[in-house]
């Protein structure tokens, strides 16, 4: 099978490409270096299936980052059939540079001249035969995102692969041009593979190919020294290639482009007035903060725009209305969903249970599907409306590049806490689901720096904690008419923020110290976000969280059911006799461990369903809530007939049949954040940092979350325990401070000690 591989800039639509080709709903955004990961499909459009391969996005073939690196060696040594190159057309002179780099490898390549689209409206145009005459090779207009001409490239593609290529370069004519065919032969008698592309690398200075080539690259030192120390670069090989570069496709390339001035210019002063606003050095990070606040409170607030409040007689009135659309106030755009879909889950249910009574279905199987079954799912499902929007907003957020320079304003401030802006992207896609966020931690170049960030993610709480988010903060204002369910879900999601930053700075500098590595990266101009593009991460989303509805909660469920109405005897003692029943055993069993977390032996009768609870978390986290469900049913027994199947209301009846107060409670959903995620998340990092690494990781999230927990509860049930927890902040502060500075003499020995050697 033909082996096509698809290089370019990051952003240049490779991943959008690759998706048209291999027809695969994989992520598509514009986030700088998302597919680090090597992701192939098979393109099935043709004579023969063909494998392609997306690369990651990368500006050069020099070996300074991960990604580069991964690109190069790919190349070198994979020997793909064919390498299309991906060339932004809006962005010609920084993409063509990378292509008079891939130019000089002996491989079959095209040009894929993407975003033609964007130039058409613009009323640029390239004159594609001469640039396909000076570029050496094929060069195919097409438009990934609109799937022109997509098809063509494919058949010129399996028309180049057919014959061998040997590679050229666009410095032949430099002043650099005769150490280069120099090397070249030099090269060649070893007959090695691709010996332009090595001798342009060994003159640059490239460290990898002077490491492998050590004696060419003395007489290329020696040839420069003769020849060229004298020059305006003087003897800086590197830049005085890369100026080459740049002036030839200036001269041959680019001056193929016709631009219709005015418009394009104005779309990027756009961008850069933006930006001016933005990414202000003082105001870039409140305002990211502000379009956070406004998107949880599109998303959660029943008081929308604090219409309620501003208006007092407006908000009296709504309190009234026992309706969809008012509570506080006006209801938020995601609030009215969830209310829209908490109809239909308990209109469902009551079809179910009027069904189930028609057919004279026995008691046992009665309480089976409506209390354990259905009634945990529908405590799940209630919430998909609620994640859909957060996760609209969040798309659209990084679609239009606004995400990009997120992570480029808070760069300056992680550093302070041991990573570089990089970490940015896998932990705000931790926000939705911990697993591929993971994954997409190998974009990081520093190893240590990319297990604490692994380590971290889940604190940026998931989509699945999200429901016990909703429903234990909504129950607080309901039993006790405290507080604001969207603040209280905001700050807990600061405090994940919190922990995440304080851990990454104590592995950083005790157990994972290290450099943090540089961070650059290329600001895409704003652009307006393609609905289909939104609608597939939607659905991407939604049937993720369906699948799991169906399966692990579904299961779940059933196991809950069963064991809280099953005794050890397997004799079924239903819903007054759930004290004695299998599962009530275990919790009590395990209830002490939480009690310095408060929701352990402190509570009365029915406590232990917290513990039950928090442990089934460990296995997935919606498990949680939908125990809520089927337990809350059991206990509640007849009091709980005729509720909807709401979280809220079943953690409300279940806040009030255990007694747990406002901080327990508080410990109890900061537990649920910061502990073993689930076990999908477990299977992932185990699989990214490796099993000894993992199993510390493991104990760090159970230890982070009983220490947090425990200082929640402490400090909101006694506020003087806040002097206790202010002495333990001190000492481990100085432990770390003194033990860093002994690291750092004992390093600083080692150094010279090899330097004297
Ligand atoms: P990658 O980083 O190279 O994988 O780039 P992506 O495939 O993620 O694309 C970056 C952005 O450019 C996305 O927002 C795409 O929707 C957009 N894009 C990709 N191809 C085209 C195209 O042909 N025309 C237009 N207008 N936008 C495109
Ligand atoms: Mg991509």
């Amino acid at each position: 099978m033909l082996n096509f591989a698809l290089v370019g800039n990051p952003n240049s639509g490779k991943t959008t490409l690759f998706n048209a080709l291999t027809g695969s709903t994989a992520h598509v955004g514009n986030w700088p270096g998302v597919t680090v990961d090597k992701r192939e499909g098979t393109y099935k459009k043709g004579n023969e299936p063909i494998n392609v391969v997306d690369l990651p996005g990368i500006y050069s073939l020099s070996p300074y980052t991960p990604e580069e690196v991964i690109a190069r060696n790919y190349i070198l040594n994979e020997h793909p059939d064919c390498v299309i190159n991906i060339v932004d057309a809006t962005n010609l002179e920084r993409n063509l540079y990378l292509t008079t780099q891939l130019m000089e490898l002996d491989v079959p390549m095209v040009v894929a001249l993407n975003m033609t689209d964007v130039l058409d409206k613009r009323g640029d145009s390239i004159d594609v035969k001469t640039l396909e005459k000076r570029i050496g090779f094929p060069v195919v207009e097409v438009s990934a995102l609109k799937g022109n001409n997509v098809e063509s490239l494919m058949q010129r593609a399996i028309e180049t692969a057919k014959t061998p290529r040997k590679g050229h370069s666009v410095l032949r004519e430099s002043a650099l041009g005769s150490a280069i065919s120099n090397a070249e032969i030099a090269l060649q008698l070893k007959e090695v593979e691709a010996p332009l592309f090595h001798a342009v690398k060994l003159v640059e200075k490239d460290s990898i190919e002077v490491e492998t080539h050590p004696a060419e690259a003395r007489a290329v030192e020696a040839f420069i020294q003769e020849n060229l120390v004298n020059d305006t670069f003087q003897g800086d090989t590197e830049a005085a290639i890369a100026d080459a570069r740049y002036k030839y496709i200036t001269k041959y390339f680019s001056s193929t482009l016709t631009r219709a001035r005015k418009y394009s210019y104005d779309e990027l002063s756009k961008s850069d007035k933006a930006d001016k606003v933005l990414t202000h050095k003082w105001f870039g990070i409140p305002i990211f903060l502000m379009i956070m606040f406004a998107v949880f409170h599109m998303t959660f607030s029943e008081n929308f725009l604090y219409l309620g409040s501003i208006i007092p007689a407006f908000g009296e009135w709504c309190g009234t209305q026992e309706s969809v659309f008012f509570a506080d106030g006006l209801n938020s755009p995601g609030v009215i969903l969830f209310n829209c879909m908490e109809l239909l889950t308990g209109q469902i249910g009551e079809w179910l249970t009027v069904g189930l009574q028609g057919l004279q279905a026995n008691e046992v199987i009665v309480g089976f599907i409506i209390d354990g079954v259905w009634g945990g799912i529908a405590a799940v499902l209630s919430f998909l409306p609620q994640i859909l929007v957060l996760f609209l907003f969040f798309s659209i957020l990084e679609d239009t590049g606004y995400m990009a320079r997120v992570a480029f304003m808070l760069d300056r401030i992680f550093r302070r806490f041991g990573v570089s802006g990089r970490a940015f992207m896998p932990m705000i896609m931790g926000f939705g689901c911990s697993v591929p966020a993971m994954v997409n931690t190998r974009t990081m170049a520093d190893e240590k720096e990319r297990e604490a960030t692994v380590r971290v993610i889940p604190f940026f709480s998931c989509g699945a904690k999200l429901p016990i988010l909703l429903a234990v903060s909504g129950a607080i204002v309901e039993a006790f008419g405290v507080g604001n369910a969207d603040i209280i879900t905001y700050s807990m999601y600061l405090l994940g923020i919190v922990t995440a930053l304080i851990s990454l700075l104590v592995m950083r500098n005790t157990t994972m110290r290290g450099e943090t590595s540089p961070f650059i990266m290329e600001l895409p101009a704003y652009h307006i976000p393609g609905f289909v593009n939104l609608m597939l991460h939607l659905w991407d989303k939604a049937k993720h969280f369906l699948q799991k509805a169906f399966t692990v909660i579904l299961l779940s469920c059933v196991a809950i059911w069963i064991f809280s109405n099953f005794t050890w005897d397997w004799s079924y003692v239903g819903e007054e006799g759930m004290d004695s029943s299998i599962l009530a055993s275990i919790g009590k069993l395990i209830q002490p461990l939480f009690t310095p977390l408060g929701f352990g032996s402190q509570l009365n009768k029915n406590g232990w369903v917290f513990a039950v609870a928090a442990i089934l978390g460990l296995i997935a986290k919606e498990d949680v809530i939908a125990a809520f469900g089927s337990l809350a049913a059991c206990i509640l027994g007849s009091e709980f007939a005729g509720a909807t199947e709401e979280g809220v209301y079943e953690v409300t009846m279940m806040i009030q049949a255990t007694g747990i107060d406002v901080p327990a409670l508080i410990a109890f959903i900061a537990f649920n954040m910061l502990t073993i995620p689930c076990f999908a998340a477990v299977a992932a990092a185990r699989g990214e940092i490796g099993k000894e690494k993992f199993k510390w990781t493991l104990v760090f999230w159970l230890a982070t979350s009983f220490l947090v927990s425990t200082m929640v509860y402490t400090i909101g049930s006694f506020p003087w325990t806040i002097a206790v927890w202010a002495v333990v902040a001190v000492v481990v502060v100085l432990g770390i401070y003194f033990y860093n500075k002994y690291m750092d003499k004992k390093e600083a020995e080692a150094k010279s000690k090899k330097q004297y050697r």
